[in-house]
């Protein structure tokens, strides 16, 4: 057998006869080797998320050898994460994302040791979290743990942060907060505001892009431990899915930023939540009344909120009033209440189709309940006195009043 040297390094851990089995196609690869393997089986990689980009993420560290793998997840797996969170399977649907990703990184290694975190990562936990870890690689799918996590890696003395993003169609990769390479707030000091940028949830993405994403942060991250090639540190990936093209553009450290900068503003977690505009969970949010299930006669934003046995009460009743969809084109096939359309984007153009008195009964419906409680507010803007918003939309009406109904 060649290796890079010809001695183990004593102080990294020795490789038991199955690993130096299981390994044996990196054993042979000079740039990786004994020692390269050792330095696999030592490191400490914290993946946070089990998502989209954490599930290829997690599975080829765990392949590779990397000895221990923090996940960090407050999720439970659902039917509609399947379509590329690859680390969970049909048998684990409803199970902790952090127990369901174990039992698949188990199997696939089960020289493994995997430390679980079935907590949301915030301010008050991400230092405590990070400081057994090398490595951060980042997930995430909000602005909020993104900040939250580049602005930690750079207070913990320059933790290296294998970033990564999707959106749709695109991707973006980078390695963020080292010594020498810029941090994300170098190239995004301020988020965007809140709304702006819609989740994946609300945009939609196409299921192998993390795949493809979360690879490459894998492979930063094993560049990384082995000292070997050339990282993303100062630059920029970005992928685009749909014309198979990948750029990459050059970053520099900005000495202005206010987090790794030579005069930081930012010297301690702050509140990311705030900072990205996010309301707090005590005030009463679109999203949080659709999880709510007496929600018929609460106020959000001076808006009315009924819930889908109300509406199915009224629609019995046959009593007259107007109920108006205002989600996207595709997706009126896959599930409708048989409403006219009108999306939420396009409400402001074509308020002129609203053809109902402005003191009409109508009630708005989207497929959560937050785009209509939107739409809603732009018709009162428009006159409309007497608009109610769908607490939970349509998933809500599959879930109470008509399981035959598909859900997505
Ligand atoms: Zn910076």
């Amino acid at each position: 057998m060649t290796t890079a040297t010809l001695e183990p390094v004593t102080e990294l851990p020795r490789l038991t006869n199955e690993e130096v089995a299981r390994y044996s196609r990196h054993l042979i690869l000079p740039e990786v080797g004994y020692e390269g393997q050792q330095k696999l089986k030592a490191a400490k990689v914290l993946c946070v998320g089990t998502g989209g980009l954490g599930a290829p993420l997690a599975l080829y560290l765990a392949a590779a050898g990397v000895g221990t793998l923090g996940l960090v997840d407050f999720d439970t797996v659902d039917a509609s994460n399947l379509q590329r969170q690859v680390i969970h399977s049909t048998a684990t649907v409803g199970k902790l994302k952090v127990d369901s990703a174990e039992i698949m990184l188990k199997g696939l290694n089960p020289n493994l040791n995997v430390i679980k975190f079935n907590t949301m990562l915030t301010s008050a936990n991400a230092m405590e979290i990070f400081k057994d870890f090398d490595i951060i690689a980042d997930g995430t799918d909000n602005f909020q743990t993104r900040y939250l996590v580049n602005d930690a890696c750079v207070l913990s003395g320059n933790k290296p942060n294998a970033y990564g993003s999707i959106f749709r169609f695109e991707g973006q990769a980078s390695v963020f907060a080292t010594e020498e390479g810029p941090c994300y707030r170098c190239l995004y000091p301020e988020p965007p505001p809140p709304g702006l940028v819609p989740s994946c949830a609300e945009g939609g993405v196409l299921g192998i892009l993390p795949g493809l994403v979360g690879i490459i942060q894998a492979t930063e991250v094993i560049k990384l431990i082995l000292g070997i090639g050339d990282s993303l540190i100062g630059r920029l990936l970005l992928v685009d899915a749909l014309g198979m093209n990948f750029r990459t553009l050059k970053l520099r450290k900005n000495p202005d930023c206010p987090v790794c900068g030579t005069h930081p503003t930012v010297t301690a977690l702050i509140d990311y939540d705030q900072f990205c505009g996010i309301p707090k969970p005590t005030t009463t949010g679109p999203l949080e009344v659709a999880k709510d299930q007496n929600v018929t006669g609460s106020i959000v934003d001076g808006i009315r909120q009924i819930t889908v046995q109300e509406l199915k009460r009224r629609q019995d009743a046959q009593e007259n009033f107007f109920l108006l969809d205002v989600r996207e084109p595709h997706e009126y096939p896959i599930a409708n209440l048989g409403a006219p359309l009108i999306p939420v984007g396009s409400l402001e153009s074509r308020i002129s189709e609203v053809l109902v008195p402005k003191d009409a009964e109508i009630v708005v419906h989207c497929r959560s309940g937050a785009r209509s409680q939107k739409a809603a507010v732009i018709l009162r803007n428009h006159g409309f006195t007497h608009v109610e918003n769908l607490a939970g939309g349509i998933l809500e009406w599959a879930d109470k009043i008509d399981p035959s109904m598909p859900k997505y």
